[in-house]
């Protein structure tokens, strides 16, 4: 289906909600069946909801998005395809990038706590129930990150859902967002499926973060596939010895990053390690080679490595159903071709087992959603700052080679957050930003939290304020993301 036929596809399931002469065929029988290759389905009578912001995915952005929203008095709804809150932060990557600023790479430049708000309350919370690493620092390659903040993924899903919970916010996991209710360039509502049946979802605000844009595509916005990047399905794996690990790559003169954190509830144990693959044995090299897999990961407890990434490029944008299963079956004999590495070539991992694997693949970038605003490369690289910046971040991913000049930091502008021509709805997440150098900074963990809790707080003032989401007054937006510990500054 291409973008057009998408989009077309929500708005049809849209105007099957609002149609009254659509009812009436439904309630006759309809004119529904089969002609040639296409299927005509009948129309549809479905309950509605009303509720103040839709928040569509409950992932790395969506869950601060709907804490924000929520807590600013919204009636909010969490719409999330799997069981559970947490998406690629808690399935993709190693560790969460970066609450500070870049500083030890730069002589003189301090510590600065760059994001805050409701990330670090997530943070906090995790710390309680011993499911963090703290913020440690770096000891080795801290050129690339100055801090590594590690995660025990499955407290995080317990501990996001807890808080959302708390904050009032109705979460309905195991439903797909299937459509959307357009008027024009305004969205009035979303089509959701679940084992309870559709539903139609009306509310003033909309936010998406589906990572792939399936909200903002339905709705008719302006969209680009890249298919730039590698897709993943990370392994946790068990029965290792990270000490020994860490006497296996030293023997190599291998180290490349090294950090000590909390881990099983004691300081000063390894919570991060990379391997340098060009200074292995030959036969593990080139069995990392074959397979994908990068010698990085975090970890919070012992005899566990959280994240082990197996890498594979498809040859079409992961919004393709077919190749996603051809993904999805060569990324698992990837995996299992990683545990034969460990056990073969690293002492102390001769008992190696898988014991996590993500669901499903995990996408570095699916749907770039066109916005008002693109930040560009050299806005990151420059540290600019605009007249409205929702929040300031100052890590790169491509660290060293780019950072933020000087280890300060650079914003994130609110209209980089408004897809052109819809006016109610908001996005967050790995959908913004064309530039690809740009967006290996700004799809980072933290920063799409980052863009969760603007998000969520603009689309509540909006619906309270019932008003779209470009004349919201930005001074009173500003004044609400300070007075909820959202750091601004160079
Ligand atoms: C392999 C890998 C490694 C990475 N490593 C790092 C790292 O070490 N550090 C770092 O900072 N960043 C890393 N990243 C990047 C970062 O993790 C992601 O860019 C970020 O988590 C994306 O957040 P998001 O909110 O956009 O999407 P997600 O966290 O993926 O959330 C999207 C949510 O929407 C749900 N959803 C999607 N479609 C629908 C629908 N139609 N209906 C209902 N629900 C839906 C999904 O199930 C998911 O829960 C990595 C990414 C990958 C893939």
């Amino acid at each position: 289906m291409d973008r057009r036929d998408f989009s077309k596809c929500g708005l049809m399931l849209g105007a099957g909600v609002l149609s009254g002469s659509q009812k009436g065929a439904a309630a006759a029988g309809g004119r529904s069946g089969r002609t040639g290759n296409y299927y005509e389905e009948p129309p549809k009578k479905l309950p509605v909801r009303q509720f103040d912001v839709v928040v569509a995915g409950a992932g790395t952005g969506g869950v601060v998005a709907a804490l924000a929203a929520a807590r600013q008095g919204a009636k909010t709804i969490l719409i999330e395809r799997k069981g559970y809150p947490g998406g690629t932060v808690t399935e993709g990557g190693t560790a969460l990038h970066s609450f500070y600023n870049l500083w030890k790479a730069f002589p003189g430049v301090k510590k600065r706590q760059v994001v805050r708000g409701i990330p670090q309350q997530i943070i906090d919370r995790l710390l309680k129930v011993g499911a963090c690493s703290g913020h440690a620092e770096m000891s080795k390659g801290y050129d690339y990150d100055s801090v590594c903040t590690a995660i025990d993924t499955e407290m995080y899903k317990l501990v996001t859902f807890e808080m959302l919970h708390e904050a009032g916010v109705y979460v309905c996991v195991n439903t797909l967002l299937a459509g959307a209710i357009v008027d024009g360039t305004r969205i009035k509502g979303v089509i959701t499926e679940s084992r309870s049946g559709r539903e139609a979802i009306y509310a003033k605000s909309f936010v998406d973060c589906t990572a792939y844009g399936d909200l903002a595509a339905f709705a008719g916005a302006s969209y680009n596939e890249p298919n730039d990047y590698s897709v993943c399905n990370s392994i946790g794996v068990g029965n290792v010895d990270l000490e020994k690990l860490h006497e296996f790559l030293e023997s190599h003169d291998a180290v490349s990053q090294y950090c000590e954190g909390i881990r099983s509830g004691e300081e000063g144990k390894i919570v991060r390690i990379q391997g340098r693959s060009s200074r292995l044995p030959d036969g593990f090299r080139q069995g990392m080679s074959d397979i994908g897999m990068s010698m990085v990961t975090t970890t919070v407890h012992d005899n566990y490595m959280m994240f082990v990434k197996l890498n594979l490029k498809l040859l079409v944008s992961p919004t393709s159903r077919d190749e996603v299963a051809r993904g999805e079956l060569e990324l698992r004999r990837r995996q299992a071709k990683a545990i034969g590495l460990f056990r073969e070539y690293v002492p102390g991992c001769e008992k190696a087992f898988i014991a996590r694997t993500s669901p499903m693949l995990n996408i570095r970038r699916g749907r770039q959603i066109i916005c008002d605003y693109d930040i560009s490369h050299e806005d990151v690289i420059e540290g600019r700052h605009f007249d409205d910046d929702v929040f300031a971040y100052g890590f790169h991913d491509s660290a060293p080679k780019l950072q933020v000049k000087g280890g300060g930091t650079y914003g994130i502008p609110y209209r980089a957050l408004l897809p052109a021509g819809v006016e109610n709805l908001f996005v967050a997440g790995m959908m913004i930003t064309s530039d690809r150098r740009a967006h290996m900074s700004t799809r980072n963990t933290v920063s799409c939290m980052g863009q969760g809790q603007a998000t969520g707080t603009a689309a509540a003032l909006c619906s309270r304020k019932k008003c779209g989401s470009r004349d919201l007054k930005y001074a009173d937006l500003r004044r609400t993301l300070k007075k909820d510990d959202v750091y601004f500054e160079g």
